[in-house]
């Protein structure tokens, strides 16, 4: 598959490695957002977050969270954004699921989660919303 992600887990494309075991492989990002950037990936190609196995996930974000705190520790950071981003519309421009460790510092003048997107509408229905989506 003429994948770019499954050519650096393979081998093929170089990358600066992290981290690698039997499921998952980190590198850093080549276009880091902020000093330490990382990319943890499950080496199994899989274009979009919600179209994964849940145990997948599950190996996938169990790498996360080691590798989270180990960035953090290496690049003296004062927190974390941890997230993916699902399909285009939300960003995603390589089609193989991978989330995204953006180290933060004091005073780098970045936004939160809540920054993404802001619809004003969003709020008017939540108790129609919270009935669409409650799981018995
Ligand atoms: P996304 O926009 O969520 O699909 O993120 C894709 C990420 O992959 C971006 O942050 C890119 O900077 C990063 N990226 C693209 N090509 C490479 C590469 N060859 N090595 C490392 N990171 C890459
Ligand atoms: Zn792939």
């Amino acid at each position: 598959m003429d994948c770019l992600f499954c050519n650096i887990i393979k081998g093929n494309i170089p990358s600066y490695k992290v981290y690698e075991d039997e499921m998952t492989y980190a590198f850093l990002d080549i276009n880091p957002c902020s000093k330490g950037h990382t990319v943890v990936t499950l080496k199994k190609h899989y274009e979009n977050f919600t179209d994964m196995p849940a145990e997948e996930a599950g190996a996938l974000f169990a790498t996360v969270k080691v590798i989270a705190k180990m960035v953090e520790e290496a690049v003296s950071a004062d927190g974390s954004n941890i997230g993916l981003n699902n399909k285009p519309v939300a960003g995603q421009t390589i089609p193989h699921v991978h989330v995204h460790i953006i180290p933060r510092f004091k005073g780098d003048n970045g936004g939160s989660m809540h920054s993404i997107v802001a619809d004003p509408k969003a709020a008017d229905d939540l108790e129609e919303m919270a009935e669409l989506l409650v799981m018995e």
